[in-house]
């Protein structure tokens, strides 16, 4: 086990054979899609999306709603798969993939979207992957 504690550890130079260069920018380097340009932007068949770098199922498709911001919107993550840390800003919250620290957007609370939780998850369609639910 690596001593940063991810489950999933590679070099810059192994991430870049891995991911596309837009892949790249947004989960390596906290890049953000252009909005309303996303693949998941208006999507809503029934699965769930996992990490595109390392495949870790991170959000349900339940869990997703629209808010017409631009960017795929959900209210809540599977439990433990989604880490959250404060923005050099001060003002965010960035979400990562807990288990090799892609990045995946950001997470807003006490919006008034009336989701259970009150939070929307502000994801790049380019740091997630659609698996159809096994029937
Ligand atoms: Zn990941």
């Amino acid at each position: 086990m690596a001593s940063s504690g991810l489950l999933v550890e590679k070099t810059e130079e192994e991430w870049r054979t891995i991911l596309s260069p837009e892949q790249f920018r947004v989960l390596r380097q906290k890049g953000t899609e252009k909005p309303g340009t996303g693949e998941y932007n208006k999507f809503f068949e029934d699965g769930i999306f996992s990490c595109v770098g390392c495949k870790t199922p991170l959000y349900k498709s339940t869990t997703k709603f629209v808010v017409g911001c631009g960017w795929p919107a959900f209210f809540e993550g599977l439990p433990g798969a989604i880490n959250r840390s404060p923005d050099p800003d001060g003002r965010r919250t960035e979400i990562t993939c807990a288990a090799c620290d892609g990045h995946l957007g950001h997470v807003y609370k006490g919006e008034g979207y009336g989701t259970p939780t009150d939070e929307r998850h502000c994801v790049n369609s380019v740091s997630i992957n659609f698996n159809p639910e096994k029937a």
